[in-house]
């Protein structure tokens, strides 16, 4: 690294709203490997800002697992449901500026919409657009989620809106993702604005995280022009497959690092199966 340069900053950001697999592994080992050999730093963020989902005995878990495959983080683990105000904070600026509007529409009535009309819009996972008619409502008392209104971001973000990824430009057209929610009605901040404040508080200068987020990063391009962040250099890595060919998950029957450590196998071996 040159001289008067500051270190790449890298990080590891699980859920806990289940245990680790080989896929989770594989990425903290890469995340581990990249910033060693940058002479960078590697954080540990704990991304617990769903209320529904999030569970202590999960987190515990995975501080327990990445201890035992020896991956030591360089600052203690930043934890989501801590920062709370900061994610307010950023919400309160979008919603000033006009680029994020309180919505009624709840999933249920916004898929019995979409049940209606053969070609209604869907997002690139399937799931039905809300009609743009939330942006106009008036006054908005009862329960409400708040949505980018991406439109209106994409008018003031105009060409700059993208993402670098290992060495080339990206840019997707951010509005098939449609306005998403930045935060539900059950009052969580939704993990595209809580992930992109994080990110720039901990000054994150490299991501390197599955595949699987590859799209949403679109979105997350949007969010950090809006609030004048700086932009990470990404690296969408490929996903570990179980023996049918199928993503690991923690909904199918993959196999966690708990289950593989009460098998017998050792950290080490672990490490050389993923190619570390
Ligand atoms: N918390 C996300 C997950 O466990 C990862 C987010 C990210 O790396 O940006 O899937």
């Amino acid at each position: 690294m040159p001289q008067n340069q500051t270190p790449p900053v890298f990080r590891f950001a699980p859920s806990p709203n289940g245990h680790l697999h080989l896929g989770h592994a594989y990425s903290a080992l890469l995340n581990e490997k990249n910033a060693r050999d940058a002479g960078g730093k590697l954080l540990l963020r704990i991304e617990d800002v769903d209320r529904q989902r999030s569970r202590l005995e999960y987190e515990t878990a995975i501080l327990e697992d990445l201890n035992w495959l020896g991956i030591k983080f360089d600052e203690p683990p930043r934890r989501q449901s801590d920062h709370l105000s900061l994610y307010q904070s950023a919400l309160d600026f979008l919603l000033e500026r006009g680029f994020a509007y309180r919505s009624t529409i709840s999933r249920s009535q916004i898929t019995a919409l979409a049940d209606t009309q053969a070609d209604w819009p869907r997002d690139p996972d399937g799931a039905a657009l809300p009609p743009v008619s939330e942006r106009n409502l008036k006054s908005v008392d009862g329960p409400h989620a708040i949505r980018l209104n991406i439109e209106a971001a994409l008018a003031a973000c105009g060409a700059s809106v993208g993402w670098t990824e290992t060495g080339h430009f990206v840019n997707i057209d951010p509005s098939k993702w449609g306005d998403v929610i930045l935060k539900s009605r059950d009052g969580s901040f939704a993990y595209h604005l809580a992930v992109v404040v994080d990110d720039a508080a901990q000054n994150i200068s490299n991501i390197v995280r599955g595949r699987d987020l590859y799209q949403a990063t679109a979105i997350h391009s949007v969010l950090q022009n809006l609030l004048g962040f700086a932009k990470p250099v990404y690296r969408h890595h490929d996903l570990i497959l179980d023996d049918t060919g199928e993503k690991l998950g923690k909904s199918r029957n993959s196999k966690t690092l708990q289950s593989l450590k009460k098998d017998g196998f050792t950290a080490l071996q672990l490490r050389k199966q993923l190619g570390f």
